[in-house]
């Protein structure tokens, strides 16, 4: 197992509801290190950068527009094996079908507004993570 870095997002939708602190202190009771986070409102440019990899899906507008709702909260997570962790404590896509105990499961009010984000391999965290933050702006030892 390695150290792994994944970006994870608080979307709108939990923001707007009040759940970011509980979100957050979910990952920290799951033992993730957070090493950088900031809140802000995605620009459309930003989320259908963001999102670009979806650009040919059917919902991909309608993900844009909620997406610029409201302020989400961005973070960067460390931990071992991180990117599988993070995506397993979010739960699956569509909460009809994510697990109990899943953050989704608790949290998310539809397949499209699901609460959380989280990359989905090194690559995406590659990618991901500079999207939002500069080196100098994440936690060193
Ligand atoms: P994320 O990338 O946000 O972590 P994910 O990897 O579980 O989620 P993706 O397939 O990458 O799911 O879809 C990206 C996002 O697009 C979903 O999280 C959800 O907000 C939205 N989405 C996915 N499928 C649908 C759909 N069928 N209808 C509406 N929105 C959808
Ligand atoms: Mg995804």
């Amino acid at each position: 197992m390695s150290v792994e870095r994944t970006l994870a997002i608080i979307k709108p939708d939990a923001v707007a509801k009040g759940v970011a602190g509980t979100i957050l202190a979910r990952i920290e009771a799951d033992g993730f290190k957070i090493l950088g986070i900031k809140m802000l409102r995605l620009s459309a440019e930003q989320a259908s950068g963001f999102y670009a990899v979806h650009k040919e899906r059917s919902f991909y507008r309608s993900l844009c527009t909620f997406m610029t709702q409201g302020p989400s909260v961005v973070i960067v997570l460390e931990a071992d094996n991180a990117i599988q962790r993070w995506r397993d404590l979010m739960g699956a896509t569509d909460p009809a079908n994510a697990a109990a105990g899943t953050i989704r499961k608790e949290f998310a009010s539809s397949i499209e507004a699901n609460a959380v984000h989280g990359s989905d391999a090194p690559a995406t965290a590659a990618f991901e993570i500079p999207y939002f933050f500069s080196a100098l702006e994440l936690w060193a030892r």
